[in-house]
């Protein structure tokens, strides 16, 4: 193989900070390794110096490959020959891509009608079994936990610790992005199960570093802010649409022993955010990656100079909304005058 041609998976890249040895199985397509990207249109918004850790460029499209490479490589190792999740989205497709990559089986159960259509394309793709359940995430999720406890089936869903492990790296790649010079004081992070801003503070501790944990939840979704479940959680955000997070006490625990808070943001709030980053950053996130930024707009970040917002899906997953914000097209006759007419009128 040709060095120029691979990018280092993150077990590979972080095998020290992680529970795998040497000649252990490795499930990779070559996750990690983000783009960490400043953003100066936001950054003069809200007065502080603004990153956005791109994660919607990971091999599926989401942080949850990070997640998933480390939970497939452990049920390999284990000899499982199934996964299952359940899921939003995003890590029903994540969990049938490294499941085909592992050749084992993968089954997911999704909420009824509330999946974005590229994340649905892509687990139907990968050739996972897709159960579509009359009933929303959290019971989704109750029920793959007690399968997985009679079934020899691995749950990867992020109650399983190597899905954590993995996604610590996220944190590892930022600091070492950003240098020691001027760390990072704050960061801005969607929450739905809540296992990703455990991840992030567990990376984080793990360096000795601890910038203040902002989690945003949307305004219909939003048990933690809340300080009790959501039984019939709602919003545009759909990665986020979560009543009862698996991770509430760890989430809670990241918050507050660094300081920082969680908030709610109401859909107009994210929708405008996930408009703004595509207009004038030029980046395209899924609308509850535009949550940490709905956050940081919305309810700032203390007195924090260097803020990362973490974009977690990228906006090609859930075309739908897109085209429901996104401006008209130009219809236009086949002849100059009328594509001049079109072009600058
Ligand atoms: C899974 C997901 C989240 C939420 O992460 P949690 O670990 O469940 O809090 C946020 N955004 C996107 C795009 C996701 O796929």
């Amino acid at each position: 193989m040709s060095p120029v041609a691979t990018r280092v998976g993150l077990i590979e890249r972080y095998r020290e900070r992680l529970p795998f040895a040497d000649g252990d199985p490795v499930i990779s397509l070559g996750e990690g390794s983000t783009p960490l990207v400043h953003a100066p249109a936001l950054s003069e918004r809200v007065g502080a110096e603004v990153w956005l850790k791109l994660e919607g460029l990971n091999p599926t499209g989401s942080f949850k490959d990070r997640g998933m490479t480390c939970a497939v490589s452990a049920a390999v190792r284990e000899g499982a020959k199934a996964v299952i999740c359940a899921s939003t989205g995003n890590t029903s497709a994540s969990a049938a891509a490294y499941a085909a990559r592992a050749g084992i089986r993968c089954a997911v159960l999704v909420p009824d009608g509330k999946i974005a259509t590229g994340k649905l394309a892509q687990a139907l793709m990968h050739g996972a079994r897709v159960i579509v359940l009359r009933g929303n995430f959290d019971e989704a999720l109750k029920l793959v936990r007690e399968l997985a406890d009679r079934h020899p089936i691995s749950l990867v869903n992020s109650v399983n610790r190597f899905r954590l492990e993995g996604q610590k790296t996220a944190s590892f790649e930022i600091v070492e992005a950003l240098g020691e010079e001027r760390p990072l004081d704050a960061l801005c992070i969607p929450v739905g199960n809540a296992g990703n801003i455990t991840a992030y503070w567990k990376g984080f501790r793990e360096l000795g570093v601890a910038p203040r944990m902002f989690g945003f939840q949307a305004a219909g979704a939003a048990p933690l802010v809340e300080g009790a479940p959501v039984a019939h959680p709602e919003t545009v955000a759909s990665a986020i649409r979560i009543g009862n997070p698996a991770r509430w006490e760890e989430a809670m625990d990241a918050m507050t022993s660094s300081q920082g808070a969680v908030r709610a943001v109401t859909d107009a709030q994210i929708l405008d955010a996930y408009r703004f980053l595509a207009a004038r950053e030029g980046v395209f996130c899924e609308p509850a990656s535009a949550a940490s930024v709905a956050g940081l707009m919305v309810h700032g970040a203390g007195d924090a100079e260097r803020v990362a917002c973490v974009l977690t899906g990228h906006g090609l997953k859930d075309p739908s909304t897109a085209l429901d914000q996104a401006g008209a097209v130009v219809p236009c006759e086949p002849e100059l005058a009328a594509v001049e007419e079109a072009v600058l009128g």
